[in-house]
């Protein structure tokens, strides 16, 4: 009689020792032989001596379109889904524990070196196989605080203020701005020159044409 799913415990994965990896799968496989996707990948395995190729038939069982199109296969006593040109070994869904453990150890350990998304599904997927894995990856990389921290802004730095020099005495310092496109004068002029002195708020304003060149100006 297999242990009930409470009985099942990781205290620590070691991804890098196959024979201890697939010893957990083995023990997680039979603990959750009952989870409805798991227990009919199973079947489809053992109704044929080799590996199957099966299609989803029950619609009420979560995930169930995982089984189209591919190949599972019992290899080592171990139920694998062909990846390419490997037979990843299957988690069963419901073993959320091990799944979590799995993401930890390629993601968050000195090992993992907190991989970016993309990477990080590759290397997941390379290993394991569960339904609804690429949507845990996501999930996992976007929750890590790490990542989160580590996370900078694409936008460039914001630069810092250059406020005026105080100015000490009248007319030291003074800002000029032209108003242009007024109406022609009598006189030829047609732009307003303003000199505003930062020392006293004194505004002088100067009727002027707008031709009016930066050496006129001065
Ligand atoms: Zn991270």
């Amino acid at each position: 009689m297999p242990p009930s799913p409470q009985s099942l415990q990781y205290t620590a994965i070691a991804l890098n020792d196959e024979s201890f990896m697939l010893d957990i799968i083995k023990r997680s496989q039979t603990t959750f032989c009952n989870d409805p996707w798991f227990a009919k990948v199973k079947q489809s395995c053992a109704s044929s001596s080799a590996s199957v190729s099966t299609s989803a038939s029950s619609p009420s069982a979560p995930a169930m379109s995982a089984l189209k199109q591919h190949t599972y296969a019992v290899r080592n006593g171990v139920v694998c889904r062909l990846q390419g040109d490997y037979f990843a070994p299957v988690v069963p869904p419901s073993d959320r524990d091990l799944q979590r453990l799995i993401l930890l150890e390629l993601h968050s350990s000195g090992l993992g070196g907190h991989l970016a998304l993309r990477k990080m599904h590759k290397e997941v997927s390379n290993r394991f196989f569960w339904p609804g894995l690429k949507k845990d990856v996501e999930k996992f990389v976007k929750q890590c605080v790490v990542c989160q921290a580590g996370r900078s802004s694409t936008q460039k730095p914001v630069g810092l203020l250059h406020p005026h020099d105080i100015p000490s005495r009248p007319f030291d310092i003074v800002s000029m701005d032209f108003i242009t496109g007024l109406p022609l004068t009598a006189r030829g002029n047609d732009a307003i020159l303003t000199i505003v002195d930062h020392f006293s708020k004194y505004i002088t304003l100067l009727a002027i044409p707008a031709t009016t060149d930066a050496h006129a100006t001065a």
